[in-house]
């Protein structure tokens, strides 16, 4: 059986904020109906009224992707609920960014257990699911620090490097009902540099972070990807500001 065409469950983790809220606005606009999951109960729960006032179906659940078994937990029952699931968007991440010689281990454990782990919850939860119905699509939100690596951005980047390399390590041992794709967004509007703690980092992050698009801008591309047919396979793609060097 390929993927749905028409109306699809879709999990969006770190929908509470920023690139995760926007997508979810944006396919439950297109129609589907969207599971939106992150920390901050109350954002969820306003995002949700506010898909439902405009005409679209979401629903709230409480996750943290650094918990393996409670993202598990989370999966099974979107599908014993809807019977499937057919799209995640595994876009949870944080970016306290700051140079390797300030040696900020806690932080960089962080980005790892967020970044690069809870990615990995996501797929070991969705893959069952997804091997079982041979179709699924999995939607990974890696950045342009996946193809560059500024000052300040050395373990960040890792951390989607290596998001970048899973997702496509996914594509290659999956059967082709199995989509993969991996948005890599440059500078965008949201809360991701309010994780930033070290002030040479936070002071670099104004320059770099001057020319911002907005998060429908990132949210488009995923839809983008979501709605082509079940035989189309959109494996990346790179959207910055136009003004981004
Ligand atoms: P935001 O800070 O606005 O959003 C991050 C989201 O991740 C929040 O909803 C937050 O929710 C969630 N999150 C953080 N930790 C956890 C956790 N342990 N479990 C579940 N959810 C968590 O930033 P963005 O929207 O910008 O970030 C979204 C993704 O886009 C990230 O992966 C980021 O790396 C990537 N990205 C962003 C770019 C940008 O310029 N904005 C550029 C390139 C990539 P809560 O705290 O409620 O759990």
């Amino acid at each position: 059986m390929n993927g749905h065409t028409g109306r699809k469950i879709v999990l969006v983790t770190g929908a509470s904020s920023g690139i995760g809220a926007a997508t979810a606005e944006r396919l439950a606009a297109d129609g589907h109906h969207v599971v939106v999951g992150a920390r901050r109960r109350e954002r969820l729960d306003e995002l949700v009224g506010r898909v439902s006032a405009a005409g679209g179906s979401a629903q709230a659940v409480d996750l943290d992707v650094t918990d393996s078994s409670g993202h598990r937990a989370v999966v099974d029952a979107v599908v014993a609920e809807h019977g499937r699931l057919d799209v995640l968007v595994a876009n949870a991440g944080v970016m306290p960014l700051s140079r390797l010689d300030a040696g900020r281990v806690e932080e960089w454990r962080w980005m790892v257990d967020v970044n690069v782990l809870g990615l990995l919850h996501g797929i070991a939860a969705v893959l069952p699911h997804f091997t079982c119905r041979g179709a699924g699509h999995l939607v990974t939100m890696a950045s342009i620090g996946a193809h560059e690596v500024p000052a300040t951005s050395a373990v960040y980047s890792g951390t989607k490097f290596a998001a970048w390399a899973i997702t496509e390590g996914l594509r290659v041992e999956s059967p082709a009902g199995i989509r993969v794709t991996t948005i890599c967004p440059g500078v965008t509007t949201s809360e991701l540099a309010d994780s930033i703690t070290d002030p040479l980092a936070r002071e670099a992050m104004v320059a770099y972070r001057a020319n911002a698009i907005p998060a429908s801008s990132i949210a488009a591309a995923v839809g983008f990807a979501v709605e082509q047919p079940a035989e189309v396979d959109v494996n990346e793609v790179i959207v910055r500001p136009a003004a981004q060097r």
